[in-house]
């Protein structure tokens, strides 16, 4: 009998990890394959979870048609930060996790024929944190962007600053702002896209200065957490504060889309302003294919 026993004891590492997921939202069992193919939104209320940046491009971008530029662009240390563990520890960890070297996927792509400079943020690299070279990045694009003179596209996903950079972080905020300010002079088209999450230095800078705000439906959108600002105000804050809706209905975001109709959306507002259409010459040479390097 206890030979039976011991064999038919169903362990719990018995059964697969990650199978099954309860909701954060509205705490409904959900299998994670489901959530997955339904571009991480929870079946069962809508909510959604960070997209990571590469499949995020992929529900914008058809195969081929985005083209990323400054791929291996990695941070460094230079104020030997160590927290419960050194920087450059973290990062190792974060690239692992997130199988993306830096918190930001930046390229030059096609929307439905449409030309377009495109970042996408990714919140599971630290957190979306702007470190320098997310500032560095985005500032790239944009700059590119201006030289190709087509619209620029930031999908935001962010909780701010990267604390294990300190004012070099914070100086991202104004690089990436005085690039766009140069971007807005040209009357270049910028569309910014807020996700789940858009929060501190992000929202304070690049992320509300598109010409068209898009928000993702009950996509948390913000500077500093509810908290912080009650205690500050000393005063209870409205329902639905710091929500995609809120926002619109106060005049900070144009538009809410859902996930699954972005790029028609997107193709819509490129058409509606006229946008040029995409020649593969717009890719950096050293970033194109290499049969179109050849054509
Ligand atoms: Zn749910």
């Amino acid at each position: 009998m206890r030979f039976f026993n011991k064999h038919i004891k169903v362990k719990k590492r018995d059964i697969p990890a990650g199978l099954w997921t309860k909701c954060k939202s509205c705490s409904a069992m959900v299998t994670q394959s489901t959530v997955v193919s339904n571009l991480m939104t929870c079946p069962e209320c809508g909510y959604l979870y960070p997209l990571p940046a590469r499949p995020r491009l992929k529900t914008l971008f058809a195969e081929g048609e985005f083209f990323e530029i400054d791929p291996e662009m990695r941070p460094t240390d230079p104020l030997k930060f160590i927290d419960t563990l050194p920087y450059p520890k973290r990062q190792v960890i974060a690239e692992k996790k997130a199988r993306t070297p830096e918190a930001v996927i930046t390229g030059i792509g096609s929307i439905d024929g449409h030309a377009v400079a495109c970042a996408a943020m990714d919140f599971s690299y630290m957190g979306g944190s702007m470190g320098s070279v997310v500032g560095e990045k985005i500032t790239r694009l944009i700059e590119r962007a201006l030289d190709l003179r087509i619209p620029l596209i930031i999908i935001s996903a962010s909780g701010g600053a990267r604390m294990q950079e300190g004012a070099l972080s914070l100086m991202q905020l104004a690089k990436t702002s005085a690039a766009l300010a140069r971007f807005h002079e040209e009357k270049l088209l910028f569309i910014s896209i807020m996700t789940n999450p858009t929060t501190g230095g992000t929202t304070a800078s690049f992320a509300s200065l598109g010409d068209v705000i898009i928000a993702e439906p009950g996509a948390l959108i913000g500077f500093a957490g509810p908290r912080v600002i009650k205690q500050t105000i000393q005063q209870d804050l409205p329902e639905g504060f710091q929500k995609a809706e809120f926002l619109l209905a106060h005049g900070m975001v144009d538009r809410i889309v859902d996930r699954k109709d972005m790029k028609v959306k997107l193709a819509e507002l490129l058409e509606l302003f006229g946008t040029p259409e995409f020649i593969p010459d717009m890719i950096p040479a050293e970033h194109r294919p290499a049969q179109a390097q050849h054509a």
